[in-house]
């Protein structure tokens, strides 16, 4: 970023993701908009869930909700089912697994079933950074959209511990009627902050397909099987 002179350059880079981020965000960014994923779902990412949901079901799945997943069941050199928290025992052909893999490689499996790219990814630290970020959601009482979309601003002059970032976004969400009550509005400031198989055991989700985001992480879905 720091070979880069104007500071409108700098800041298209700055606040298109955090310093960590790989390279690989800004072709993945342009591909998701070219590609036609890269829009705003209708009723947010929650509702969009529930019409996944809708789809699976209708299509005859069977959905289970508020039931955490203990064990992946290995017999016979494959994956056979999963164990939820209450012992009851699910199989299937296959065993899509979406959530971290932290927990997916400590609990779920053991660590001897990852994958050699991610493990190499996980022992150099250093190379392949986490970021975060801090959040925090104000519900307003406004009639109208005080912001009109996104901004996004220098807070250096605010900082008051070192593993603040310096820039802040600040989003309102009145596009989407359904976010808050009549005469309210969501205002979201967002800050970086600075941190450092089995054949038919098939991992997706964000964390697979990385900078993450929400259609990178359903294509990784979508292709699974
Ligand atoms: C505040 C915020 C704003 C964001 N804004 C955007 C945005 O504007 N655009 C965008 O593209 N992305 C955005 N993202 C990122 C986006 O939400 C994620 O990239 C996306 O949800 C990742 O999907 P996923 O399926 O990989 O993981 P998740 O959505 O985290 O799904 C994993 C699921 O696994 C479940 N789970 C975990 N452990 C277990 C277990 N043991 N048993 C059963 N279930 C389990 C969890 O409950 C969860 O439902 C935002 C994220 C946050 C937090």
């Amino acid at each position: 970023m720091n070979k880069f002179k104007h500071p409108l350059i700098k800041c298209l880079i700055s606040d298109f993701c955090p310093k960590e981020s790989a390279a690989a965000s800004f072709p993945m960014a342009y591909g998701n908009f070219v590609g036609g994923d890269g829009g705003i779902p209708k009723g947010g990412s929650r509702a969009m869930a529930l019409r996944m949901e809708e789809k699976f079901k209708f299509l005859g799945g069977k959905s289970y909700t508020n039931k955490p997943v203990k064990k992946i069941i290995i017999e016979d050199n494959l994956a056979k089912g999963i164990v939820l928290e209450n012992n009851e025992e699910i199989y299937g052909d296959y065993i899509i697994v979406s959530c971290d893999m932290d927990y997916t490689f400590n609990d779920l499996l053991d660590k001897s079933y990852m994958d050699p790219v991610l493990k190499m990814m996980y022992e150099n630290d250093k190379d392949y950074l986490i970021y975060g970020m801090f959040q925090v959601a104000y519900g307003i009482d406004s009639e109208e959209d005080l912001l009109k979309g996104e901004i996004m601003l220098d807070c250096s002059d605010i900082k008051i511990a070192p593993w603040m970032g310096e820039r802040m976004t600040i989003k309102t969400y009145a596009y989407e009627l359904s976010f808050a009550p009549e005469n309210k509005q969501i205002l979201q400031v967002l800050l970086p902050i600075d941190v450092s198989a089995y054949d038919n055991v098939i991992l997706c989700g964000q964390w697979i397909s990385p900078p993450g985001g929400a259609p990178g992480a359903a294509i990784t879905g979508k292709f699974a099987i």
